[in-house]
Order: C-alpha cells, then sequence, then structure tokens
C-alpha cells in the first residue's frame, strides 16, 4: 500500500494543490457529513436524510471509496469542500479554512490573511492533554486559536458538569426549571455553571501559568488591577452565573453569555456578562444558537431572531427549530449577511415593550440596507417570547407571526408616523415621508434586474407610498433619487465578495458531450483504459474545455505517479458546479457496471466504441467544414474537385 504521504511525493502540485490533497487525506467525508445528518451504511454506500430538500426517505448517499456525497433528488453531489460549501454556505476559500481548521493543516499565510502561528498538532480527545503541549513548549509563544477551541471546549464541558451536579447549583437548576426549560435542552445547548469562588477553573488546571494564559487569552478568566496597592489579581470573569456557551457553526465553542441568578450574593449589576473580543470570537460574527439552527433554517429558509439566549432556547423547545438570538444589544450587519447565507427571510420578534420597538427603528436600516427580506413580529404587551412560547407553544406562535408579522417597512411606516394627520399635516408627512426615503435609499439597486426580489420590493414599496401619502409616484421616485445621490456620496460602496465566481464556467459548451463523457466516465471508473484512449484519439478531436482540462491534468498526474484516478481529478477543481458534475459521471458509470473488476472483452469493447464515436464525430465535423469550403467563391474548380473527392474517398474508408 501507499506508506507515502502525497506531500513527500514528487509530485509538481503547486503548494495550493498539496495543501488541498492534505485536507482531504486527514477528513473522512462520511465523518464529516456525520456531523450534520445521521448516516447508516446501505450496501457500499451510506445514506442519510438530506439536509437541503425536505427529505422523507434518505435521498443523500455517501461514497466512503470515492469520498463524494450527492443527493439524488436535489441533483447536487461533490467532495468534502464542495459539502462544507454548500452546507455552511460559503465559498471555496472558506470552506479550506474551515477545514484546515479541522485538521489543523495550517494554510499558507497568503491564503489566509490571520496574523496566528497554528501549528500542526495531534488529535487529542482531552483539552487538559492539548494544553499541557503548549506548556511543554520552551519559548513562551502566543497561543494559537486550535489551543483556544480546545480551551473552550475544556471550560464549556466544566461549567456544563457544574451545573448538573454541583449542590452549589441547585439556584441555577431551580431557576432553569422555573423557566420551563427542560433537560433536553440543558443538553442540545450546553447549559451551564459557574461557581462563586473566582479561582474555581484556575484550581482545575493545577494553577499553571501556561493554562492560566490559555484560560485569560480564551477571555474566561478576568485580571483585576488594583493600582493603589500595586497588586494584580486574576478570577473566573462569569463567577456565580448561569453560562450559555455560544458556539460558532463548526461547532465549536467560542464564547460564553453568563446570566446572573436571581437572589444571587453577587455585587455585579449586569445581568449578563458575554465573553471580550478574543482571537476566536468576535461578537459582531456570532448568534446565539446558530451552531443548531442552522440545519433548520436551511429548511425553512427563514431565520427567527430573539433577544434571548432563553428565547431562542425555548423556541426550539417548543420545535420552532430555526431561532437564534442576539448577543446583548448588538445586531449588526455582519449578522444579517450571515443569515442571509442560510435564510431567504428574517423574522424580528420583538417584546411587546417601548425598548423593543426603539430596537426596530434602529436595525431597520440594517435589513434595508442589505435588501433582506424582514418581518417584524411585537408580542403583545407585556409578553417575553420564551413565556408566550411556554404558554401558548409552536402553533399558537406560528399563528401569531401570520395575522401579525408585518413586514419591516410597514412597520417603519407605522412608526414614522404614529402622531401625524397624514391629510392635514403637510409638513408632518412631508417629513415622515423623507425619513422613510431616506431609510429605503440605502437598498440595494440594479443589482439582478428587473426580477430581482429586492427590486421587485421597491417598485411595490414606491407605489404603496405614493397611496399612502397621497402624491404621485413619480414624485416619490423623484425624492427617492434625491436621496439616493445623498447616500453614494457618503457611503464607500464595499464589493460583494460572494457575487463573484471564482471560476467561470459560464460559456456553453464547456461541459462534455454524451460520447466524452463516455469517456471520462470509463476513464474514472477504470483508469487503466486511460492510455490506450489518450494515445488514440488526436488531441483536437476533444471538443469540452473541461474534458480537455481533465485529459491534460490526468497526464501530468502520470508523468510524476504511477497511477491518477477520479479523487485526484476531483481535488483538482475547486467550483461546485464542476465537482457536481465529476460525481455525476462517476456514480453514473458504477451505476452501470463499469470498473477495474470488468472482464477484459467488455473493457476492450467500450475503448473501441469510444475511438469509433471519436472517428465518427470527426468525420460528420470534417464533412460539414469540407462542404461550407466549397462555397468558397475563391477557390478555383481543380481545388474544388481535388477536395470532393478527398471528401468521398474518407466516406469509403
Ligand atoms: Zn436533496
Amino acid at each position: 500500500m501507499d506508506f507515502l504521504s502525497s506531500a513527500e511525493k514528487k509530485v509538481s502540485y503547486s503548494d495550493y494543490d498539496r495543501i488541498k490533497e492534505q485536507i482531504k487525506d486527514a477528513i473522512d467525508i462520511v465523518e464529516l457529513v456525520s456531523r450534520f445528518v445521521p448516516l447508516r451504511r446501505v450496501g457500499r454506500h451510506y445514506v442519510g436524510r438530506c439536509p437541503w430538500h425536505d427529505d422523507s426517505r434518505p435521498s443523500l448517499q455517501v461514497n466512503p471509496e470515492r469520498q463524494s456525497y450527492r443527493c439524488w433528488v436535489c441533483n447536487v453531489g461533490g467532495d468534502i469542500f464542495s459539502f462544507i460549501m454548500q452546507m455552511e454556505k460559503v465559498d471555496f476559500k472558506g470552506a479550506l479554512e474551515i477545514l484546515a481548521d479541522m485538521t489543523g493543516i495550517e494554510l499558507p499565510k497568503a491564503k489566509r490573511e490571520r496574523k496566528e502561528t497554528s501549528r500542526e498538532r495531534k488529535k487529542t480527545d482531552d483539552p487538559n492533554d492539548e494544553l499541557h503541549e503548549s506548556e511543554v513548549d520552551d519559548a513562551p509563544q502566543p497561543i494559537d486559536r486550535r489551543t483556544l477551541f480546545n480551551t473552550m471546549d475544556w471550560v464549556q464541558k466544566q461549567y456544563h458538569e457544574a451545573l448538573l451536579t454541583l449542590a452549589e447549583a441547585e439556584h441555577a437548576r431551580i431557576y432553569l426549571k422555573e423557566r420551563g426549560i427542560n433537560e433536553q435542552s440543558l443538553r442540545d445547548f450546553r447549559i451551564g455553571y459557574s461557581p462563586l469562588d473566582g479561582s474555581w477553573l484556575m484550581n482545575k488546571v493545577g494553577n499553571q501559568p501556561r493554562r492560566i494564559e490559555c484560560l485569560e487569552v480564551a477571555g474566561v478568566l478576568a485580571r483585576y488591577k488594583d493600582e493603589e496597592k500595586n497588586t494584580e489579581r486574576v478570577y473566573d470573569r462569569f463567577r456565580g452565573r448561569l453560562m450559555f456557551p455560544i458556539r460558532d457553526t463548526q461547532d465549536r465553542t467560542v464564547a460564553f453569555g453568563g446570566r446572573i441568578l436571581p437572589n444571587s450574593s453577587l455585587k455585579s449589576s449586569a445581568k449578563y456578562v458575554n465573553s471580550p473580543e478574543t482571537p476566536i470570537f468576535s461578537k459582531s460574527k456570532q448568534l446565539y444558537g446558530l451552531d443548531i439552527a442552522r440545519l433548520t433554517m436551511q429548511k425553512t429558509k427563514r431565520a427567527l431572531i430573539m433577544e434571548g439566549y432563553t428565547d431562542a432556547i425555548m423556541a426550539h423547545q417548543c420545535g420552532v427549530g430555526d431561532a437564534v438570538a442576539i448577543l446583548g444589544t448588538a445586531l449588526g450587519s455582519e449578522h444579517v449577511k450571515i443569515l442571509k447565507r442560510f435564510a431567504e427571510k428574517m423574522v424580528l420578534v420583538l417584546d411587546g415593550d417601548e425598548a423593543g420597538q426603539k430596537r426596530a427603528n434602529e436595525v431597520l436600516e440594517l435589513f434595508v440596507a442589505q435588501g433582506a427580506d424582514l418581518t417584524i413580529l411585537t408580542l403583545p404587551a407585556g409578553a417575553d417570547p420564551c413565556d408566550f412560547l411556554l404558554e401558548q407553544g409552536k402553533e399558537h406562535f406560528e399563528e401569531l407571526l401570520r395575522q401579525q408579522g408585518i413586514d419591516a417597512l410597514e412597520h417603519a411606516f407605522r412608526t414614522v408616523t404614529r402622531n401625524v394627520n397624514l391629510e392635514k399635516d403637510i409638513v408632518g408627512s412631508s417629513k415622515a415621508l423623507d425619513s422613510l426615503l431616506s431609510l429605503i435609499a440605502a437598498a440595494p439597486t440594479n443589482l439582478g434586474g428587473a426580477d430581482d426580489p429586492v427590486q421587485l420590493r421597491l417598485e411595490k414599496t414606491i407605489g404603496r407610498l405614493a397611496q399612502r401619502f397621497q402624491i404621485a409616484e413619480t414624485e416619490v421616485r423623484k425624492r427617492l433619487k434625491q436621496w439616493k445621490d445623498r447616500k453614494k456620496n457618503a457611503v464607500d460602496y464595499s464589493v460583494d465578495e460572494e457575487a463573484i465566481p471564482q471560476e467561470t464556467y459560464s460559456q456553453s459548451g464547456w461541459a462534455p458531450d454524451a460520447l466524452e463523457r463516455e469517456m471520462l466516465e470509463l476513464w474514472f471508473a477504470d483508469p487503466t483504459t486511460f492510455e490506450e484512449l489518450d494515445n488514440t484519439i488526436p488531441d483536437d478531436w476533444i471538443q469540452s474545455p473541461l474534458t480537455k482540462k481533465i485529459q491534460s491534468l490526468w497526464r501530468e498526474t502520470l508523468l510524476e505517479e504511477p497511477e491518477c484516478s477520479f479523487g485526484k481529478i476531483l481535488i483538482r477543481f475547486d467550483a461546485p458546479v464542476v465537482k457536481n458534475l465529476l460525481v455525476d459521471m462517476d456514480e453514473s458509470a458504477s451505476e452501470k457496471g463499469l470498473g477495474p473488476k470488468m472482464d477484459a472483452e467488455k473493457r476492450q469493447q467500450l475503448i473501441t466504441q469510444i475511438i469509433q464515436g471519436f472517428s465518427r464525430r470527426d468525420h460528420k465535423r470534417r464533412t460539414n467544414k469540407g462542404l461550407s469550403d466549397l462555397k468558397d467563391e475563391s477557390l478555383s474548380k481543380e481545388e474544388k474537385q481535388r477536395m470532393l473527392r478527398e471528401m468521398l474517398d474518407s466516406r469509403r474508408q
């Protein structure tokens, strides 16, 4: 067997390809897909319910041998890279980073512009080992991201365990029970408790400096300096609090929210304390519960945004699986961007109080600016989402959303016209219209042409405003344009990276036709057929740019390695559309029973068939070309006769 890792072989691949190979070798697709979808083995495949459509029976197939996946209903497939691209709605670079993080393989700095010294480490189950490992290092060096993830994972487990077992945590357990949060939610959301003793965690890590440093960099420990006495003290930032781990979409704990408990003996007055910004946590990029909710969101295409952690937990508990919560008061444009990756519609769920209403106006521009489809649901006065869900259940909640949910613009309209008499107060209504137009002017326009949903919404909005304010549509348009011009000068428009495809396969004819597909399928199924076909078929008989590219990659690989294979080709392409096509060909080849186990006769027969097919196709092409050449007026009579003779000769062959 092959014991050299691909990195050690002399292959003329670029570093980039080598990294991709390393990552592919380190991650098993079955294990990766199982993180999202439960799989079971059926024959030589694993099957599970497809995460991208409402799948009543397992349509997702994972092929461990080919390290590929495919859903026959959605007609999508690919490898680990395209799986993550689709699952996490990231581009290829994003997928590469996520997978690299999983394996601990370091991406070249140019590919990953982060100042970090992530070193390759062996995977250990006990994060303490990880902490220990870094401690053994002689020179003091910065703590890398991987260690921080492990640290946070370890801390989260300690807090969770403390909540379940410590006598001191009894009042926390009672609080959760009173709020109606059940055992399952407690485990799903890994809720924890941080003991009152501010050095509890430090004692747990044996007061070792390197480990304490990890905890401090991770934001769990805080440092208190007494300037007067010139002393310093390190303590648990979250001591005595109920702990809500904040987890990223790769299921890693990156931060905590700590809630004070009723009747707490803590002197702190803050109801919530959140982790500070750390190398692995940015408040503007995380949402509470997204690790769990994003799977449901991809099916409901909706994201419910709640204000409190317990609101989101209760929503999940009641079967509303697409709920997340914001971290404290900050909802920013990054959050909207992230949610747009997973959901088409957003619903902001607000308490019925004044503060909630004010907040709605603050975030509105944010959603409008990104062209997000936003509905605002205000709960009946006095109700908070957690209690409402607990008392009324999912059905009532969804019903309330259907009846009371109003779109963002309507909400804004109601707010700005609350104390204005639209018929009599000319100045007031003009002001109200202007404040709405200034909001709408922030929306992106002409992104996708006339049938772009954002554009359609804008058109409808203009009509509605004209009607509501009883002025002409042309007047609304004129004023909107003035606002847009003003914004244009004020706002720096940044380019949306996601809108630019990394590889363009837009020209027609890039994909192989039936004949070339037949050849590629045979290569993938039985790589030993490559040589004869490659030697016999002249290069200019191949038409599709993709077939040409595969052929040249195959040749290139054979110069350096004894064999090429489907997997080696698959990894060289980044575009999901190509990966999808390659997996489709590979799977249909195996359906047809092609493979190295075919008997020699069948194998030869297939090769001959394909060669004949190419020859026929080329002949047809030349005849067609000949016939059109014959129409050329500049040719002499002799030349035309010679060409005709040649054509007839070749037909007789
Ligand atoms: Zn599917």
